[in-house]
């Protein structure tokens, strides 16, 4: 089923998710609810907090990891996942976000990560990758903890998406 996403400012988006304690028919609909948003909205990922459920579950789309254009996404489940750094070295990518409207912005993260979690069956998944996979693991992985990308951003260009985003709403 379709379901909203929150935008920011929603406080829901900065709350810390609870781990998933087992895999039931909650979170299998829940998987079901934000794989459907995902591929509706489009995009390579989502949160659980961002269709508001306070949860520790994310999907990624893992065809990123072959770094081309033309392949089909592959939307993959991970539950209560964990990011290790590999290579802490710098590297920028150029992220949005579902649940920040109208903005990208080059954030800097640690160049390779390790991603390690369970999927919907209960079988631990291990994933690893760089560039714009790996930053996408690590911003997906942020939401659970209330995170957001633009966390990461100059205070000058966060405090104009601020105010554009308040001129918006008004
Ligand atoms: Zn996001």
């Amino acid at each position: 089923m379709l379901r909203p996403v929150l935008q920011y400012p929603d406080p829901i988006l900065r709350k810390t998710c609870l781990p998933v304690i087992e895999i039931d028919e909650n979170i299998k609909n829940l998987a079901v609810d934000m794989l459907d948003t995902l591929t509706t909205v489009g995009g390579v990922g989502i949160a659980a907090p961002q269709i508001g459920v306070l949860k520790r579950v994310v999907i990624i789309d893992v065809s990123l990891e072959k770094e081309e254009e033309d392949v089909p996404q592959d939307f993959r489940v991970f539950i209560n996942p964990v990011v290790t750094v590999l290579d802490s070295r710098p590297h920028e990518e150029n992220e949005g976000c579902l649940s920040v409207p109208d903005l990208r912005a080059k954030v800097k993260r640690p160049s390779r990560v390790a991603l390690d979690a369970f999927d919907l069956d209960g079988n631990p998944v291990h994933i690893e990758g760089s560039g714009y996979y790996g930053a996408c693991m690590q911003h997906e992985t942020d939401h659970l903890d209330g995170k957001l990308f633009i966390d990461h951003l100059s205070f000058l260009k966060r405090s104009l998406y601020d105010k554009k985003m308040r001129k918006d709403k008004k």
